[in-house]
Parts: C-alpha cells; sequence; structure tokens
C-alpha cells in the first residue's frame, strides 16, 4: 500500500472482501452475498458522522504515496531519494522532475500524487537553504523565471532564500529584489515572514494545524472531501439526539466492542429483522418467531412479549405501551427511554447490553428453536459476560427450576446483579394441560422473592 498505488478496479475488489466480512463473518460454506442495509461510504465516514470509522482503502493507499513522496521530497531517506535522483531527476530537484520515460511502478505512483502533495505544501523558511528557483518556496515559484527582470543585472543569480536577505540577518534585501524580480514577484516574496534560527527550512504540510506532514494529517485531508450530509429522513437518517446515543457508546471504555458495533447498526437500521431482511427475500417471511406480529425493530425490541417483560422488570422500570410507534428503526423510542432518565454510564451499558440481549434470544429461538425467559435476559448479565466488563460489581443469576423438581429448602439465597436495584417478587402458575378426564390435576404456583443486597468485601 506504500509503494505501489493501487488502481481502483483492485482496490475495489478488496473492499468487496471486507464489506462482505464486516456483515456476514466468515462463512465458507454460505456463497450468498450479504444484504448490505448501509453503503460502504456511510460505513467508511467518521463515527462523529454515524459512521464506523473504517478507513476507505483507496484514500489510505494514497496517503501513504503521497507520505513517501513528501519523505523524498525532504530527503528523510537519503539513501533512497539519492537513488531515485541518479536515475530519474539528476539535474534536476524533486519539485522540477520530468514525467517521461521508462520508470520503476514506484517513481509512477510517486509523480502521480505529486501535484496533491505540491498543492499542500510550503515551506518554512529557516535559515534560507531552499531553492528559490526549484522548490516550493514561495507561492510563485513555478514560474519564478517569468518574474525575472531583464537584461539581468544581478550577478551571480541568488539560488536560494537567504541569498536574498541583508547579511548576517533573515530581512529581505530590498534592492537586489527590486532589481532582480518584477513587482508582482517582490510582493509574493516579502509576504514570507522567515524564522530566524539556524534550523533548515522545514516543508510544511499545510491542511494540518500544526504543519506536520503524517499520513494520518493526509488522511484526514483528503477524507474531508468525501464527508457526507446524512439525510434527515428516511432509513438513512440519524437524529441529532439519536446520534449522541451512538456518540456516548462508542467512547466508553468499558463496553464490549460487540455492544458497541450492535448499537451502531440498532440506530443505523441494519440489523436483519424480520421485516427489513424480507424487503431483499425471494421468500419473504416478515413475522415474529415469538408471536407472529411483523418483526420490526420497535416489535423486536420493545413491544414483543419477552422485551415487554423485561424492561418491565428492568430499573429503572419501563412500560412499553407508552413508547413512541415507529415504523422503522428505535431512534424515537431510544431518545424517549435514554434522554429523561438521564442515565449514569453503569444504566446505559445495561440498557444497550439488554437489547443485546433481546436480539441474541431473538436469534436463538429463530434459528435454535432455543426459548428465553424474561428473567433469563435480566439475570445473564450477570454471568461471565459482563463479569469481565464491569468487574466484581455483578454477581451470578438465580438458578432456575424446572418442573417437579423442588427446591431443598423453603427459601434460598442468590446474589442478584447490582444493576437491578429495589426488592421484587415474580410469580407464576401453572396447571397440567386440558385433558378429558375427571381425575385431579396437577397445578403449580411458583413465587419468587428478590433482595439485593450490595456486598462491600
Ligand atoms: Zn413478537
Amino acid at each position: 500500500m506504500s509503494t505501489i498505488l493501487f488502481s481502483k478496479s483492485f482496490l475495489h475488489k478488496i473492499t468487496t472482501i471486507i464489506r462482505k466480512f464486516w456483515w456476514t463473518g466468515i462463512q465458507e460454506d454460505n456463497p450468498t452475498n450479504p444484504i448490505p442495509f448501509r453503503s460502504w461510504n456511510d460505513i467508511c465516514q467518521s463515527k462523529d458522522n454515524g459512521g464506523l470509522g473504517i478507513k476507505d482503502l483507496e484514500t489510505v493507499n494514497k496517503s501513504l504515496i503521497i507520505q513517501a513522496a513528501y519523505n523524498i521530497a525532504t530527503e528523510k531517506s537519503p539513501i533512497l531519494t539519492s537513488v531515485l535522483k541518479s536515475k530519474y531527476f539528476s539535474n534536476k530537484s524533486f519539485w522540477t522532475a520530468n514525467n517521461n520515460g521508462p520508470k520503476s511502478i514506484f517513481w509512477s505512483s510517486i509523480l502521480q500524487v505529486k501535484k496533491e502533495l505540491h498543492n499542500n505544501v510550503i515551506f518554512q523558511i529557516q535559515v534560507g537553504n531552499s531553492s528559490i528557483w526549484s522548490s516550493p518556496s514561495c507561492p510563485i515559484w513555478e514560474d519564478i523565471h517569468n518574474h525575472l527582470l531583464l537584461q539581468v543585472t544581478t550577478n551571480p543569480l541568488p539560488s536560494k532564500v537567504s541569498d536574498l536577505w541583508m547579511p548576517h540577518s533573515h530581512n529581505w534585501d530590498n534592492n537586489l529584489l527590486i532589481q532582480t524580480f518584477d513587482n508582482t514577484a517582490v510582493n509574493e516574496i516579502i509576504k514570507l515572514h522567515p524564522v530566524p534560527n539556524t534550523d533548515q527550512d522545514i516543508l510544511r504540510w499545510k491542511p494540518a494545524n500544526n504543519g506536520t506532514c503524517t499520513t494520518k494529517a493526509i488522511y484526514n485531508h483528503l477524507a474531508s472531501n468525501q464527508i457526507i450530509n446524512l439525510p434527515s429522513q428516511g432509513s438513512r437518517s440519524i437524529t441529532p439526539q439519536t446520534n449522541q446515543i451512538l456518540k456516548r457508546a462508542w467512547k466508553m471504555k468499558n463496553l464490549p466492542p460487540i455492544i458497541k458495533t450492535f448499537a451502531w447498526r440498532l440506530i443505523r437500521r441494519a440489523l436483519p429483522t424480520a421485516e427489513r431482511a424480507s424487503r431483499y427475500s425471494t421468500q419473504p417471511d416478515y413475522n415474529c418467531a415469538a408471536c407472529g406480529n411483523i418483526e420490526n425493530d420497535a416489535h423486536l425490541f420493545f413491544q414483543c412479549h419477552l422485551p415487554r417483560a423485561v424492561w418491565f422488570s428492568s430499573s429503572p422500570s419501563v412500560i412499553t405501551t407508552n413508547l413512541p410507534y415507529e415504523q422503522d428503526g428505535v431512534q424515537l423510542i431510544l431518545e424517549q427511554v435514554v434522554m429523561p432518565l438521564n442515565l449514569d454510564d453503569s444504566k446505559f451499558a445495561t440498557l444497550l447490553t439488554t437489547m443485546w440481549y433481546i436480539w441474541k434470544a431473538r436469534n436463538e429461538r429463530k434459528y435454535l428453536g432455543k426459548k428465553w425467559t424474561p428473567i433469563q435476559v435480566s439475570s445473564i448479565q450477570g454471568s461471565n459476560h459482563l463479569q469481565q466488563v464491569f468487574g466484581n460489581t455483578i454477581a451470578y443469576p438465580a438458578s432456575i427450576h424446572t418442573e417437579g423438581q423442588l427446591p431443598q429448602t423453603n427459601s434460598f439465597r442468590i446474589t442478584q446483579p447490582a444493576l437491578i436495584e429495589g426488592i421484587r417478587c415474580y410469580t407464576d402458575a401453572s396447571t397440567s394441560p386440558d385433558q378429558p378426564t375427571q381425575s385431579y390435576r396437577h397445578a403449580g404456583i411458583g413465587i419468587f422473592f428478590l433482595v439485593p443486597q450490595i456486598h462491600n468485601n
């Protein structure tokens, strides 16, 4: 990437592989194409602009070559520069090297980006060692020969910037300038303000605030031309408030990357809910595997039986029937849940993690036939996954008794996730299925009290 400027078609092929991997993961046995719910351009935007901050390969490639060109121009690697100089510009400077003649792929790549480098650099004049005639020492250097006064009376002609100064100073020799150049050139030259020290002149990258030329600074400049303004409506839109939620998630150090990426897919309407995936399917199935209603984001995460119970028993409790109705996405709902509650970081992380578990429960139900209960979703957050994230503040979940397996004592003690506050009571009752018989049938009732305690040791 840092030695060859690749063709657009080659980089496009590599990008296709990366894009497919991002949407599907490794699926060697699955030759089908993924459904990219968001465009690669949207994904390559910065995280502040609703993207994932993935670098665009073409821009990365170009930035690396520009950096290499800068290094040659400034002789960062003297051996490399002298090899190239002897082969391609022995009687000239890097800036005035010819484009014609046979050349290596590397040198050809350098020549292709030279104009871009030239447009964005300027010398910071210090000791004045840069050439007046063959380096970007002033804005009009390229046609400075045309500004020479004829007949030339200055002898010898100045060659470097310091030759235009009064002896032993950094001040312009106005008489010399007027005798040598026309007014246009003189005006341009005296606009330059040399930094009075004895260091070599430095080639500065103009778009960077500190003028330092790094690959990152070059990339940022090139990428700034590709910033997309997301629309305010439609599936690509993102409200400013929801973008704040997303940005907060990205910044949280202790939130696992999988939850952050999930939050991005949720907010950017890129999760394959049945309703969304069906738009691209030849055999559409719009319905929720749990209840048969149309499965969109709002249904899946807030309105179906499982999420309703999970949110009702969460802390603070959320009654999902009061939430706004959203056809596509959950941006308004998230604003309503997150903003008014003014959640601290821990609860905010719990909210996103709970949604991830609801998504996991949905997928396991749909594809593995495994049924999750609300308490499993709520309490599994205390298990290994989040324990690694939040440390010891979280304990293990309750064991769950199956039918016919009674507890040994009338009560049993558990440690509960510290995330759930307050005393709560869960109840459940059941009977055997109706049968055409007059005999007694089994019935059962279960009551479960939860009194979370905070352990200091
Ligand atoms: Zn449902």
